[in-house]
């Protein structure tokens, strides 16, 4: 069971509204810190461990620092997650550039931050080669194909667009290795949002089988193998979260079987989580503007799906609080809906709630990854702030809400009296 309930009570909450208008996204520093030192420590057997944030969950440079003060880096697959990361002194090492399709100028940038490139594809050995030089150190992204099962957000891996596959892996290390490259990483990433922990040890189980392989038929040795993210998080009340102990300890059982017992020297484990990072710790808090009855009851919020996507986009469930009401009879169902002109603009479908009025709080659980980051102003809905608990208890705005002035900042209303039209 998944315990939903959020870091502050309700007199607080609506203290912190009169400063910072509801729709508004909250993150609980001290819960953060905690699960990272959580993962830090399921996997502090293996000398070199590092968890690469990615970026792309929850895109905000204070949750960036918080999370390198923790010891984590940077997962970035593009220039502005690049910039962003620069931005608060994570480079180098501490970046894994993970892109697609990658243009030269994000590679180029990749390698002015020293970050380890992550190979999408066999042809982009040539083409960073050409366009940028090669690093000292690359890491290949390989796609198991049909010899792993996908899940349901990711899909079939061979389906995927994403990495190389088994003989191009193969292929790829030899022409590094032939071009004098020395230093040499593996990646893959199959799962998205996966609770079945054994999931994973499988995943370690064919990259350690692979660096083995690879390194017995190219004479080349590896630093590191990166398991990629998705660990999943209990959305659900009745989910259960990822043992991150027995995790941690499934994977070196793993580890010392195949590494232990080959003649490879130890690799370094790396992952580059993001949803399971910050999303349980994160809160969207929105009021109730309007009851309507139709042929349903509907609950219509001051936020919409441009603040947390996940439900509209697919389906996902997001636990949903009324706040002052956690003890009252669950005893009427709703559609809790935001105001874009889109049908599907529901945060709940046919939800189980308490009687609910205009001006209630509700509390989005698990909106901190994958929520404000996949935001976007379709009709003309402005992106609301991010604030973050801090563990003294004090709320900062770690990001401003969008103004309408925002919204227009790529328009050139001048240009428009020498227009004609
Ligand atoms: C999205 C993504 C991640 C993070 O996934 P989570 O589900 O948030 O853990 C990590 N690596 C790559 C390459 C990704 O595309």
């Amino acid at each position: 069971m998944a315990a939903k309930t959020y870091p502050l009570d309700r007199a607080q909450l609506e203290a912190l509204t009169r400063t910072y208008p509801t729709p508004f996204h909250l993150y609980d520093e001290k819960a953060i810190r905690a699960n990272a030192r959580a993962l830090q420590a399921a996997f502090a057997w293996n000398d070199g461990f590092k968890e690469f944030f990615a970026v792309k969950a929850a895109p905000n440079p204070y949750l960036i620092k918080i999370l390198a003060e923790e010891g984590f880096g940077a997962d970035c697959s593009s220039l502005p997650e690049l910039t962003l990361s620069d931005r608060v002194n994570v480079r180098g090492e501490s970046i894994m550039f993970t892109s697609n399709d990658t243009p030269a100028k994000e590679y180029r940038a990749a390698a002015e931050l020293g970050a380890i490139i992550n190979l999408d594809d066999i042809s982009h050995i040539a083409y960073l080669e050409e366009t940028v030089g090669l690093p000292d150190l690359v890491c290949c992204r390989y796609n198991p194909g049909p010899l792993k099962a996908g899940n349901v957000i990711i899909g079939h891996p061979e389906e995927a667009k994403y990495g190389f596959t088994r003989e191009q892996l193969f292929e790829g290390y030899r022409l590094l290795r032939d071009k004098g490259i020395t230093r040499f990483g593996l990646h893959t990433m199959v799962a998205s949002n996966e609770l079945d922990a054994t999931y994973f040890t499988e995943t370690a189980h064919l990259l350690f089988d692979l660096v083995v392989e690879l390194s017995r038929e190219l004479g080349i040795t590896f630093e590191f193998v990166n398991l990629g993210g998705g660990i999943g998080i209990p959305y659900r009340p009745e989910e259960e979260a990822i043992d991150l102990t027995a995790l941690g300890q499934n994977v070196k059982g793993v580890y010392d079987a195949i590494i232990g017992a080959s003649d490879h020297p130890p690799l370094k484990i790396y992952l580059e989580c993001g949803r399971m990072v910050t999303g349980p710790y994160g809160y969207l808090v929105s009021r109730v503007l309007h009851m309507k009855h139709t042929y349903k009851a509907f609950v219509g919020l001051d936020a919409c799906m441009t603040h947390l996507m996940r439900p509209a986009l697919y389906g996902a469930y997001h636990h949903i609080t009324v706040v002052g009401k956690e003890a009252a009879p669950v005893d009427r169902t709703y559609d809790v809906t935001g105001s874009l002109c889109e049908n599907n603009d529901k945060f709940a479908i046919d939800r189980a709630l308490p009687l609910m009025e205009a001006g209630d709080l509700v509390v989005i659980h698990d909106a901190g990854a994958h929520g404000h980051a996949m935001g976007f102003n379709y009709n003309g809905k402005l992106r609301s702030a991010e604030l973050l608990l801090r563990e003294s208890g004090d709320v900062v705005q770690i990001r401003r809400a969008e103004t309408v002035d925002d919204y227009f900042a790529t328009l050139d209303f001048d240009g428009l009296d020498g227009f004609k039209a």
